[in-house]
């Protein structure tokens, strides 16, 4: 495409009648429109109403000098080409407009083909910019037809964000989130599984330098319902040919996620209780038993059964020997440590293994634990709940089976001199 293959308009600004009407007429020959003023302050005002392209300041005008003219004009546009004409009486006040980064100086009078030359010189420019823009403008339009969320960053910092993502954010437009605190980092809750807390746009960063190949997952809280669980998003990117740039993509798969969780949690928990199914436990318990083989602290492990359970079921219902299940479970719970693991592994039978803990400190919770029981009331059961417990702590090279054999046999014995009890060896 050609320079004058796009409109442009010009403004003359000269006193001087005969030259501004012979350097209009100059201009005429390459511009679509020429607006013409005698004097500093109509020439202003053609310039507000018209916005032309390119200004023709002559230096010396009747009200002011063209140099407070493009001063105002500026003010305007900091970018608005000027060319500056001036004769015999002005050369000194030429330095003083150096500083405005005039496109040129023209000697009266003008020279048709100088005029020309800088004219044509200013109309490259302003259509390789007005080109950009006008990409950028396909872009953003497209971006904001896009139906996911679409971020645009350069070298490490957000440049547009797409309109879905703005009113996911709360913002009204790009401006408001350009200079709002925070920026993205301030939403991210989480990186491919990993807590993020970084402030200074990192998130891109740890994005596109990852050496694997894979979908990323983003967790974003949601600024308008911080209450509400952060959703996940598979997050994708593209290079655009110019180094440094990316764009982003974003693609709300919460409810996948939501479902991959709870499968993944049925997967690991009993249903009933809410305790570890027996086949996680024993996943713990390995992993317990190999922290000691490299060296860590060892680890002690209890198992109960509640007494006579069978006469709850045939004297209540099934349905309350389930509730007494689930309460035991919790009561259970709210008094173990942090890293404690409780087990359900089977019927009413529960295990639970102490890392860090002796034989002694382990006995010591399994009788807190039978008392709780014993004392707490159970719904639908208007007697005593007891328990009977057996305590091991793990040998050092001792492997699963015989740990859980022995721990089985503690419990046996519990059972065999009158329930109620914790034996512990
Ligand atoms: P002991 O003191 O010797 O342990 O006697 P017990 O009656 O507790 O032991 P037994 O093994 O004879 O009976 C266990 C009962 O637990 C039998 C079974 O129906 C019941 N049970 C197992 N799982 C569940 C469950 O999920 N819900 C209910 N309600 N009952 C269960
Ligand atoms: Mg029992
Ligand atoms: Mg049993």
């Amino acid at each position: 495409m050609q320079a004058s293959a796009f409109s442009l308009s010009a403004l003359v600004a000269d006193g001087d009648e005969y030259s501004r009407q012979e350097t209009a007429g100059f201009l005429s020959r390459c511009v679509s429109r020429v607006h013409q003023a005698a004097d500093g302050q109509s020439a202003f005002r053609l310039y507000e109403e018209h916005v032309p392209d390119i200004v023709v300041v002559d230096m010396v005008l009747p009200d002011m000098d063209g140099r407070q003219l493009m001063v105002r004009i500026r003010e305007l546009d900091p970018e608005a080409p000027f060319l500056v004409l001036y004769d015999g009486y002005s050369p000194s006040s030429l330095l003083k407009v150096l500083e405005l980064n005039v496109s040129a100086f023209l000697f009266k009078p003008v020279s048709p083909e100088k005029l020309r030359m800088h004219v044509g010189r200013i109309a490259k420019t302003l259509f390789l910019k007005r080109q950009l823009l006008e990409a950028r403008y396909t872009l953003e339009h497209l971006l904001n037809m896009y139906p996911s969320f679409a971020a645009m960053v350069e070298d490490g910092k957000i440049a547009y964000l797409n309109r879905r993502f703005l009113e996911y954010l709360g913002f009204k437009n790009f401006e408001q989130f350009r200079n709002s605190p925070g920026g993205l980092d301030s939403h991210i809750r989480e990186i491919n599984g990993h807590p993020y807390s970084k402030t200074d746009g990192a998130w891109a960063a740890l994005l596109t330098d990852d050496p694997l190949d894979r979908d990323h997952m983003l967790r974003l809280s949601n600024p308008r319902h911080p209450e509400r669980r952060p959703q996940t998003f598979i997050v994708a990117f593209n290079q655009f040919p110019i180094p440094g740039r990316y764009l982003f993509t974003f693609t709300e798969v919460s409810e996948l996620d939501e479902e991959r969780a709870s499968l993944e949690s049925r997967a690991f928990i009993d249903p009933l209780t809410g305790a570890l199914n027996r086949r996680s436990f024993m996943d713990r318990l390995a992993r317990e038993q190999m922290r000691t083989l490299r060296g860590g602290e060892p680890f002690s492990l209890i198992m109960f059964d509640i007494d006579h359970f069978k006469s709850i079921n045939d004297s209540f219902g099934h349905d309350v020997g389930d509730t007494v299940l689930k309460q035991l479970t919790d009561l259970v719970l709210e008094n173990v440590r942090e890293g404690d693991s409780l087990g359900r592994w089977g019927g009413e039978e529960f295990m639970l293994l102490e890392p860090r803990a002796g034989l002694d400190s382990a006995a010591r919770l399994a009788e807190r634990l039978r008392e709780g029981i014993a004392a707490h009331h159970f719904t639908g059961v208007p007697r005593p709940v007891t328990s009977s417990f057996g305590v091991v702590q793990h040998r050092p090279g001792e492997d699963m089976d015989d740990l859980t054999k022995r721990v089985d046999q503690a419990l046996y014995r519990a059972k065999e001199s009158g329930r109620n009890r914790v034996v512990s060896e």
